[in-house]
């Protein structure tokens, strides 16, 4: 008798609680907590001498006030924004430099990084890259080595290129400076400051990695390639992968500070097509570009589904602890907000170790009620992902918590918006997948 009555409370409780978590389908949900590398030696190469430098940026590509300079010195301000790291880079205008002065053989005491567009047919020796290859991108079939971008570091003793097996000293060598290059032939900004294609933050942190003695993530571990990173590019932010290298080489200032941040990218696997056979392939991407934008309310199956594909749309987020300690009961929230009301997707508060990055993903089937169009066509809103969302901790940098991506509710399916045409041949040669080394 008294189990039944407490039961019978148990459900009256329920049943005037209020209707804060949704009731919303999650299919084939996944969280996992990937911690920091487990092998650093194969993901570190050479270590830059010194972690403070100028950065010299041509100022014929990057003068003050462009789109272009505003890529670099957002890429600059996370690198300096590292908490309590030695690492600081200043930006300083310079004139363009030609191939044979940005890559001379005897800089004297030059210690300052250059970034720079380079003309590889133009005389000089390019001393990270064959001579004359222009090419952006791979070509197996006629063995080209194409290349977008490059990073070139040159050694303080032994300079330029690989050491010779018994130049013990040269093995040995910090790198004191290096060299980014963008290849004239793969950018129109090269010649029109106007033009879009400026390198942009994800390109610039990478190429600057490699800089500071970061390998790219084929040279990584089994275990450690989910692990998201500049190296694969795409992520315009420094992951807790990043952080962790970073701290490992170059050190902290002090270790005791809370740092959490929602990625802007995610790592996942994704289904890669080839002569009929689907294999899992992992693969990076921008939130905004992998999160789904448009959704149709669908009358048949009672839900909103994916305009295009049809069906019921998926998320992906990804989150790190940037921290030296655990992070106990951080507290994680997705959810959609939206002009007419906000729609909790998951949330979930545990222990988060040190460097670690999560991975969530779900199917989400969201019903006619979950999502209020209030009569309307067409609403608008954000996928939002926010970490520390009670602000519990009390962090060094507050302002990389949240992330959101653009997501639109429609109606009918007719409302969705047409795909884009598929690109002209030129256009097609412009976005070539770029090489960046
Ligand atoms: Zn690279």
């Amino acid at each position: 008798m008294k189990y039944l009555n407490s039961t019978c409370l148990i459900i009256a409780i329920l049943a005037i609680w209020p209707q804060v978590s949704s009731s919303l389908t999650l299919e084939g949900k996944s969280l996992t907590i990937l911690d920091p590398p487990k092998s650093f030696s194969r993901i570190l190469s050479r270590k830059l001498k010194n972690p403070k430098f100028t950065l010299q940026v041509s100022e014929t590509h990057f003068p003050a006030g462009t789109a272009a300079r505003a890529e670099v010195d957002k890429t600059v301000k996370l690198y300096n924004s590292l908490p309590f790291s030695p690492i600081h880079i200043t930006v300083e205008e310079a004139p363009h430099r030609s191939k044979k002065e940005v890559y001379d053989r005897s800089p004297g005491d030059r210690d300052y990084v250059i970034l720079d567009y380079i003309d590889n047919n133009d005389p000089g020796v390019f001393p990270c890259h064959r001579d004359g290859g222009t090419s952006c991108s791979d070509n197996k079939e006629k063995k080209i080595n194409g290349w977008s971008a490059n990073s070139c570091k040159y050694k303080d003793h032994g300079g330029y290129g690989m050491c010779k097996p018994w130049e013990v000293t040269c093995f040995k060598s910090k790198a004191r400076f290096f060299s980014v290059a963008l290849n004239t032939h793969c950018r129109k900004h090269d010649t029109n400051l106007n033009s879009k294609d400026f390198p942009k933050v994800a390109l610039l942190l990478h190429e600057i990695g490699h800089g500071f003695g970061m390998n790219h993530t084929p040279s990584w571990k089994k275990e450690d390639k989910s692990l998201i990173s500049i190296m694969q590019g795409k992520i315009a932010s420094l992951s807790a992968t990043d952080a962790a290298f970073l701290y490992k080489m170059y050190g902290v200032k002090k270790k005791k500070f809370w740092d959490f941040e929602a990625s802007p990218a995610v790592r996942y696997f994704g289904i890669k097509k080839k002569n009929g056979v689907e294999t899992k392939k992992l693969v990076t991407k921008p939130l905004k570009d992998i999160s789904p934008k448009e959704l149709y309310f669908d009358r048949a199956s009672a839900q909103f589904l994916q305009c295009h594909k049809n069906v019921a749309p998926k998320f992906y987020a990804n989150w790190f602890n940037k921290s030296f300690k655990d992070a106990p009961g951080l507290k994680v929230v997705m959810k959609i907000k939206t002009e007419t009301g906000i729609l909790v997707i998951d949330k979930f508060r545990r222990n988060y170790p040190p460097f670690s990055t999560a991975n969530w993903s779900s199917k989400v089937v969201i019903a006619e009620k979950d999502i209020n169009l209030n009569g309307a066509r067409k609403i608008t809103g954000n996928f939002q992902i926010l970490v520390d969302s009670d602000g519990k901790f009390t962090e060094v940098n507050e302002s990389n918590n949240r992330i959101s991506a653009k997501i639109t509710f429609l109606s009918r399916k007719a409302q969705c918006s047409r795909k884009k045409a598929k690109k002209s041949s030129y256009n097609k040669k412009r976005t070539l997948r770029k090489k960046v080394r």
